[in-house]
């Protein structure tokens, strides 16, 4: 840039900020809901107090700017940007930084630009709608006075390729500068810091092409500035963090050099670049340089040593603690959830104390007791009390033999093992879930309670049955699916007739504290009470069986579910008629060009289908959520309290996967097909073939009624295919999968060695081979449909079904009619051709599996039905030929009236 000096960026919090020549500035990414779990928990929960706190330390780290963002999808972004904000105002010491106020939604940038003082940067506009929105709301943050990140995004979606980024900054520029009269110094492009190291070749070239835009921005952009969110280079080092501070410095390095003026970083992992050791820094820089074909895999390798020389450091100190006392070694190993010397330690503890009685009562007792209070106050997490639970079992199964030798001896002494009480638990018939249950089922068997699991679909009578045998102080009921929850009332009105005395407990998927307090806790006298998740169990379970707290425990929890119930008598929600509803569909100017023809119609089987296909398409979120732990992977792998907890599981899980995988331990089984259709009203026929004029099958689609304001459409998914009226030809298409053959089998051998902790993993992984298995099979289905060849999605663009087309699955919320699911299983005859079966509530089994139906429609999206009116259930049963009660009863929680009254 001859001649020409660069302008600083100038900013202002409360104090004046001046960027200065060379120096890079920080950006703190602490206080940002999708980069900080701990940060969107405060918020959530509403403590902005601690929240402020973490805005402070960043500030106090060096933290040059702070971005704020509050995108989450239980955050009403408008509401928290705004508070959190003033509340920022006044607090001097964070107040003088400069802020960035971060969102994807305008309303939210512009409710933070409307708090700020002084001067602060728009994270972030694009042309990603357009050149007009583009121009509307620069001229805003104009107006605002802010300076503004601009990524680079266009139409077309986000640039990769140095050519995109150059490309699509330039124009940018030109518009903002030219058009709108933007300062050139107040833009910073955001030219994409995409992940390399994928093993994708075609991302070899990431790092190098961001730092020559930056050197090409810089050059021919005048004044304006670059900056980056950094440890996206690393993701796929997730875990490792060695590799990843060493990449994340030697990035920065050349990428300043190049010119990059600022960038939002953990501070925490930056290593500083001399300090990196020399190997790894080749390494690294071979891949952020692409200098060799080989690089990836060459890092890769290292990285695997660098840990493993890590493990074998921890190992060696692990080993000390075999030096104490044999109770001492007990609680250790309980704690830590190691079974390596369990057994050896309890024999030893049985010599020592002469009964099996007493080491169960002493040590191994007062180790549990440690983990259940460490549990309790949030300061274990649920994979390690599983482990717990494994090792006590294992402990137990040792002394078992000893025990039973002298049991009656005991007996005769009258000094059993007091167990804290009996609890029977069950899934309730028609429903196969149960890993929620079964985790629930350990948490209280290492609170030292006498656990009766009876397994999946178990009726009503055979629990009852059993409780009353066993002379149990509890039952717990748990289900998945909506027909669960009328179920679960069945119950408690049976064990009301037969007199029964004890609590009641309910948990699972569908199940929720209003629908227990209202629709169940009134038909039996005694507490019916709602767990939200296995952390809650114990101290619920623990106040109903003791005779100190329970009466306060029942007064309180009476207290609550009548305020439920009362609030859940409120006003029925706003609703229009069907006639009304049907009038405002899905607006589609219905076109021969959007319809896709598929490459062949009727079903395809697909038998013993590639887990390791699968294994990539696997989403791993929800993995960690089953073990209790909040966030999105792979950020939860670099959480600052879950981190090393999820690092563990996911290296468990993906060992067990290996194991699944190379010994063949489960089946993968499906069938997908196409059908000429055409939508009829609500209804959409499917015809035998194109002549159209046999129809084979029907569809019934529910309609939208309540909450649609203004003119909103009210959607159904029968809005998606071409009227018949039309006279186009559509299609429509249908999938069952599952990864569920094998997987009891092998969590009966697990539970067998007492090994619960392998069980569940198991069922963990099942459970995402079929989400997995739907993925993937969609995927191809976009293929064969014709409109999804050469998308070219990235497994994590799949994740977040980034493309065009929708899989809706009946009893999920656009079509919550679970009985779809016979018709589904009628059109591609499922039962035959998979061995997949649906329960008398729909449920399918086995438990892993997944079914669906396919719209190809571009215009085709998921949305939630949300509640419907009497004169929709009424023309529905005729649809249907279903009584009216009947369809009551499957769609209960979707009614806007009461069926009752
Ligand atoms: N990747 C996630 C997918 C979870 S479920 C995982 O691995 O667990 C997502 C699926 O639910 C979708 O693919 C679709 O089949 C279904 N779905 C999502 N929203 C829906 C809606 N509104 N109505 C019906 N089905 C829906």
């Amino acid at each position: 840039m001859s001649g020409v000096e660069t302008k600083p960026l100038r900013l202002s919090g409360s104090q004046p900020f001046t960027q200065q020549p060379g120096v890079y500035i920080m950006i703190g990414e602490r206080t940002n809901v999708a980069g900080s779990p701990k940060f969107a928990r405060l918020i959530k929960e509403g403590k902005y107090e601690e929240a402020i706190a973490i805005a402070r330390q960043q500030v106090e780290n060096g933290a040059n700017v702070i971005d704020i963002c509050m995108d989450e999808g239980m955050i009403d972004g408008v509401a928290a940007m705004t508070r959190f904000l003033q509340l920022l105002g006044s607090e001097p010491e964070v107040a003088k930084a400069p802020f960035m106020v971060d969102s994807s939604k305008w309303e939210v940038i512009e409710a933070g630009l409307k708090c700020l003082q002084g001067k602060g940067i728009v994270n972030s506009i694009s042309l990603k709608e357009g050149e007009a929105k583009f121009r509307e709301n620069a001229a805003k943050v104009r107006k605002y006075g802010a300076a503004v990140v601009v990524m680079a995004f266009d139409e077309d979606g986000q640039a990769a390729t140095y050519a995109e980024k150059i490309r699509i900054c330039e124009r940018a520029y030109r518009i903002l500068v030219d058009e709108v009269g933007f300062p050139p110094e107040d833009i910073i492009f955001d030219p994409n810091i995409l992940t390399v190291a994928t093993g994708m070749e075609e991302h070899n070239n990431y790092a190098v092409d961001f730092i020559n835009a930056t050197r090409w921005i810089k050059a021919n952009l005048p004044h304006a500035k670059v900056s980056g969110g950094v440890s996206n280079i690393s993701f796929s080092f997730r875990g490792n963090n060695k590799v990843r501070e060493a990449m994340h410095s030697a990035f920065l390095y050349h990428a300043i050099a190049a010119g990059m003026d600022m960038g939002i970083v953990n501070a925490g992992m930056l290593e500083v670049y001399e300090e990196i050791e020399p190997e790894l820094k080749v390494l690294v820089e071979d891949v952020l340089l692409n200098r060799r074909p080989d690089a990836t895999e060459r890092l890769v390798e290292h990285g695997e040593r660098l840990k493993d020389v890590g493990t074998v450091v921890t190992e060696k100190k692990a080993e000390e603690w075999r030096n104490g006392t044999v109770e001492e070694r007990l609680a250790h190993a309980l704690v830590k959830g190691m079974d390596a010397y369990i057994e050896i330690d309890t024999e030893e503890a049985r010599v020592k104390l002469g009964r099996p009685l007493l080491v169960i009562e002493g040590p191994l007792m007062a180790g549990m007791s440690v983990v259940g209070d460490l549990f309790g106050a949030g300061k274990m997490f649920l994979p390690q009390v599983v482990k717990s639970a494994r090792v006590m079992k294992k402990a137990v199964a040792h002394l078992t033999p000893f025990m039973e030798a002298e049991k009656a001896a005991m007996e005769a002494a009258g000094q059993v093992v007091k167990a804290q009480g009996k609890i029977v638990l069950a899934t309730v018939k028609g429903d196969v879930h149960d890993i929620g249950k079964n985790i629930v089922g350990v948490v209280l068997a290492c609170n030292n309670y006498e656990v009766i699991d009876m397994g999946v679909m178990v009726s009503c009578e055979k629990i009852l049955e059993r409780a009353k045998a066993e002379k149990a102080d509890m039952i717990g009921l748990s289900g998945l699916i909506t027909p669960s929850l009328d179920e679960m009332v069945h119950v408690a009105k049976e064990m009301e007739r037969q007199g029964f005395k004890l609590p009641l407990l309910i948990g699972g998927a569908t199940t929720s504290r209003a629908h227990t307090a209202v629709k169940i806790a009134p038909h039996y006298s005694e507490p019916v009470v709602h767990v939200l998740d296995a952390s809650r169990a114990v101290p619920v379970t623990t106040s109903l069986l003791s005779d100190e707290s329970k009466p306060e425990f029942v007064a309180k929890h009476r207290a609550d579910y009548e305020a439920v119930r009362k609030a859940h008598s409120a006003p029925k929600q706003q609703a229009v008629s069907l006639e009304v509803a049907r009038g405002r569909r899905t607006p589609i100017e219905w076109r021969a060009e959007d319809l896709a023809v598929p490459e062949f119609t009727g079903v395809r089987v697909l038998d013993d289908f590639p887990l390791e296909t699968l294994r990539e398409f696997i989403d791993w979120s929800p993995f960690f959520h089953t073990w209790g732990l909040k966030g999105i992977y792979p950020r939860i792998l670099d959480h600052e309290e879950q981190g090393a907890q999820a690092r563990q599981i996911f290296a468990d899980g993906k060992a067990l996967l290996d194991t699944i995988i190379a010994q063949k331990l489960i089946t993968a089984r499906g069938v997908y097909g196409f059908f000429p259709a055409n939508a009829v009203g609500d209804d959409v026929e499917l015809y035998a073939d194109e002549s159209r004029e046999t129809v084979v099958k029907r569809f019934h689609f529910l309609r939208q009624q309540a909450n649609r304001e203004g003119s909103e459409p009210c959607r159904s998914l029968a809005d998606f295919i071409a009227p018949k009226e039309t006279g186009l030809r559509d299609y429509i298409g249908g999938f069952a999968v599952t990864s569920g053959i094998g997987v009891k089998e092998l969590c009966d051998r697990f539970r067998a060695e007492n090994d619960d902790y392998n069980a569940i993993m198991a069922e963990a992984l099942a459970d995402r081979l079929a989400e997995a298995f739907a993925e993937c099979l969609h995927k191809r289905v976009r293929d064969e449909w014709g409109y999804g060849r050469g998308e070219g999605l990235t497994p994590q663009e799949l994740i977040q079904e980034g493309y065009r087309g929708i899989r809706p699955a009946p009893g999920y919320p656009a079509c919550p009619d679970h009985t779809e699911k016979g018709a589904l299983w009628d059109l591609l005859d499922v039962q035959a051709k998979t061995g997949m079966q649906i329960t008398e509530s729909f449920a399918m089994w086995p438990g892993s599996s997944v079914s669906g139906i396919y719209f190809a429609h571009p215009q085709s999206r998921y949305f939630s039905l949300g509640k419907i009116e009497r004169d929709q259930v009424e023309d529905y049963h005729a649809r249907k030929g279903m009584s009216v009660a009947e369809v009551e009863r499957w769609l209960g929680p979707n009614l806007n009236y009461d069926p009752a009254e």
